[in-house]
């Protein structure tokens, strides 16, 4: 099988149409910065602050420099150090666990529940020891994680609930948005995120302002004031620049939210009742931001390569878990469930530029696919 030419490939994301889209306001917003003559810690990460935590409806946001760094802060913020535990997913992006290793803390990962491919609220209880901090869960895919019964369990054992909603603008958890559910949230502002910035960027959401104070102490040096150091603080803001085009972004952040769910939909129906294929599941309390729509698959990899063939785009979130890899394969963790969905999920193409047809063209060839 190889693409024969007529149909025309179909990426797994086009980075370069959302600026396309708002290419006026996108360019008015960069003349205002470039001519500002003020590139940092400014007016436009101010204004971008106080409209993502509206957005999220939390009292504070903090800009920072990347979302690994918007996690690693709030664990630094709320003290959790060396000798430490965070239970943590194990499946999940290699940077929910890295956050917690940069805080010197140690990830202790527990297994997604089968369907939601999210943390298992009935099996974090028993990962808890004397030294467990706090509970990072992580909103996959868009996904929310099951948050009231993982904050009851924090409460009755005393420990700090960090949303991961890197992958999760804009999603909600009975009626309520991600940022805002739990002690603290990481954003992401990576290009390819629901809310992309044109390079790095994050943030750190919560209602605490005094861990969104020392999250800002630590994002630039542990100064407050120039040359005036109270903490060892590092070097991670966000920048002007990347902060006027998020607040241009945050505009359409729900409506592109929206095209994300339409082509969601067009996937489900397509795709349903196909044997060999297990569809995304969200459960009735959530509003997923559908940062990726994966399915489960046996033959998996057969299927990836007759897309390929097909000039169709897809990825694998994520190939090898963290603990499968050489940063933590010390640790000897035993996650069968998150191998499994290693060995068995694809992402197909997804994103708020994503056309009907298009759509239709990956479900076709999915089908085609299946069942030969
Ligand atoms: C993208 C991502 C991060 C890290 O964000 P960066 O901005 O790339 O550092 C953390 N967690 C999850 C789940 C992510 O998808």
């Amino acid at each position: 099988m190889n693409n024969s030419g007529a149909k025309p490939p179909v990426p797994f994301l086009d980075l370069k149409a959302p600026y396309l889209e708002l290419r006026a306001e996108m360019d008015d917003a960069y003349r205002r910065v470039m001519t500002s003559g003020w590139y940092l810690l400014g007016a436009e990460l101010e204004a971008f602050e106080a409209e993502f935590a509206a957005y999220c409806g939390a009292s504070h946001c903090v800009g920072v420099g990347n979302g690994l760094e918007a996690l690693a802060l709030i664990l630094r913020g709320l003290a959790i150090g060396p000798g430490d535990e965070v239970i943590v997913p194990g499946n999940t992006y290699i940077a929910s666990w890295l956050a917690v290793s940069a805080a010197g803390a140690r990830p202790v990962p527990v297994e997604p529940d089968a369907r939601t491919f999210n943390l298992d609220p009935a099996q974090v209880e028993a990962a808890i020891t004397p030294r467990t901090r706090a509970i990072m869960a992580v909103h996959l895919y868009g996904q929310p994680a099951d948050m009231n019964p993982i904050i009851a369990v924090a409460r009755r054992k005393g420990l700090r609930v960090i949303e991961d909603a890197a992958q999760a603008h804009g999603a909600e958890y009975r009626g309520r948005r991600t940022g805002a559910l739990a002690d603290a949230a990481g954003f992401s502002f990576y290009p390819g995120k629901n809310l992309g910035a044109l390079g790095d960027g994050g943030a750190v959401v919560t209602n605490d302002i005094g861990l969104a104070d020392r999250v800002r102490l630590l994002r630039n040096y542990g100064s407050r004031k120039k040359y005036e150091h109270e903490v060892a603080g590092v070097n991670s803001r966000l920048d002007e620049l990347q902060a006027a085009f998020l607040r241009v972004k945050l505009r359409y952040l729900d409506a592109w939210n929206a095209r994300r769910r339409t082509v969601a939909a067009a996937y489900a129906q397509a795709l349903r009742d196909l044997p060999g294929v297990l569809l995304p599941l969200a459960p009735e309390w959530a509003e997923p931001a559908w940062h990726l729509f994966v399915v489960r698959c046996r033959q998996r990899d057969r299927l990836q390569a007759a897309l390929t063939a097909e000039g169709i785009g897809t990825l694998i979130h994520y190939p090898v878990p963290p603990h499968r890899g050489p940063v933590y394969a010390a640790l000897g963790a035993r996650l069968p469930i998150t191998e499994r969905l290693a060995a068995e999920v694809l992402s197909l193409p997804i994103g708020p530029h994503l056309m009907g047809e298009q759509v239709e063209r990956v479900a076709v060839e999915i089908r085609r696919s299946c069942v030969a």
